[in-house]
Order: structure tokens, then C-alpha cells, then sequence
């Protein structure tokens, strides 16, 4: 009898005051897809290739990703532009063999290779995860400013820069 009567008194009234507690609080869940939050600053997602200011891609096909890469997601082979600038005619990640570790953006000595923030693209085809240069490359124009901040921001060499015995070899 005593214990029909706490669950009466006691018990239900504590049920009831933590539901309408809880009823007045705000919300925690947000409208996903509509909403979105915004990743945390460390969080690492699809890769992306960066660009110099004047246009030119930054990768130069040194092999330091694909080398540091404990995945084996990533594969390039190199070329050469007419005036002896090195870059990679293919550059192709994996990334359903990708953890995301950021070893690749580690390793890159021309701060080349960058993991962003996003994470919406989920496939059904195996083959859609093959990512190339062309779809990891940033656009050009860019359609908004790099989130890098850039320890170096101009070209080591250039074409014009380099001294006329080198541009005879
Ligand atoms: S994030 Fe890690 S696993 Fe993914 S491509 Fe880069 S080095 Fe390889
Ligand atoms: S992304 Fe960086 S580390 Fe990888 S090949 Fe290009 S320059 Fe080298």
C-alpha cells in the first residue's frame, strides 16, 4: 500500500516535472540536410589540391603523399610544361581506402594537398571514389578566398626567375 502511494505522490509527479522540463528546454536535434553545423576546426574531410595566387597548381608530383600514405590511397605520375615546370598529369586519391589521418597534407612540401571540411560525398558506385586531379583541384577563378593560411605564398622557381645557364640545360 505504502509503496502504491510514493509512486503516486512522489514518482509520478517527479516523471511529470522532467517531461515538461525537458518540453520547454531547446532543442539539440537540428533539420539535417537543412541544417547543417559547422565541422570542428581539426575535423578532416574531403581532400582538396590548392592553387598559387596566380592560378598555377601548386603539386609539383614529388611522390611525398603517396610515399607517407599508410592507405596506399593515393597515385600520381609525373609530367613536365614546356618550359621544364614539374607537375602531375594524373593525381588520383582513393578515398575509400583514405582514413583521413592528414598525413599526406603532413608530408606535402608545397602545401599543396589539404583535407577540408567536407563530408557529403557518399556514393553507391565504387568508382565515384576514385577522386582526380580534376575534381580535387580547387576552381580557377576561386569561387571564394583559400581557408589556408599559407606559410609561403609565391612559387620557390619559376621560369622567369630562373638563372639563364639553367634554362639552357
Ligand atoms: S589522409 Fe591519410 S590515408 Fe588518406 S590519402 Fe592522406 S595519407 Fe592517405
Ligand atoms: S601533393 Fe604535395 S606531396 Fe603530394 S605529390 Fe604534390 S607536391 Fe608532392
Amino acid at each position: 500500500m505504502f509503496r502504491v502511494l510514493k509512486q503516486i505522490f512522489v514518482a509520478i509527479p517527479i516523471g511529470m516535472f522532467t517531461v515538461l522540463k525537458q518540453a520547454f528546454r531547446k532543442p539539440v536535434t537540428i533539420q539535417y540536410p537543412f541544417e547543417k553545423e559547422p565541422m570542428m576546426p581539426r575535423y578532416r574531410g574531403l581532400h582538396f589540391l590548392e592553387r598559387y595566387e596566380d592560378g598555377s597548381e601548386r603539386c609539383v608530383c614529388c611522390g611525398l603523399c603517396a610515399a607517407s600514405c599508410p592507405a596506399d590511397a593515393i597515385y600520381m605520375e609525373p609530367a613536365e610544361t614546356e618550359k621544364g615546370e614539374r607537375y602531375a598529369k594524373i593525381y588520383e586519391i582513393n578515398e575509400l581506402r583514405c582514413i583521413f589521418c592528414g598525413f599526406c597534407e603532413e608530408a606535402c612540401p608545397e602545401e599543396a594537398i589539404f583535407l577540408g571540411k567536407e563530408y557529403e560525398f557518399a556514393d553507391s558506385e565504387r568508382d565515384e571514389f576514385i577522386y582526380t586531379k580534376e575534381d580535387l583541384l580547387v576552381k580557377w577563378p576561386r569561387e571564394k578566398p583559400s581557408p589556408i593560411k599559407f606559410i609561403r605564398k609565391d612559387r620557390r622557381v619559376t621560369w622567369e626567375n630562373l638563372p639563364e645557364e639553367q634554362k639552357q640545360q
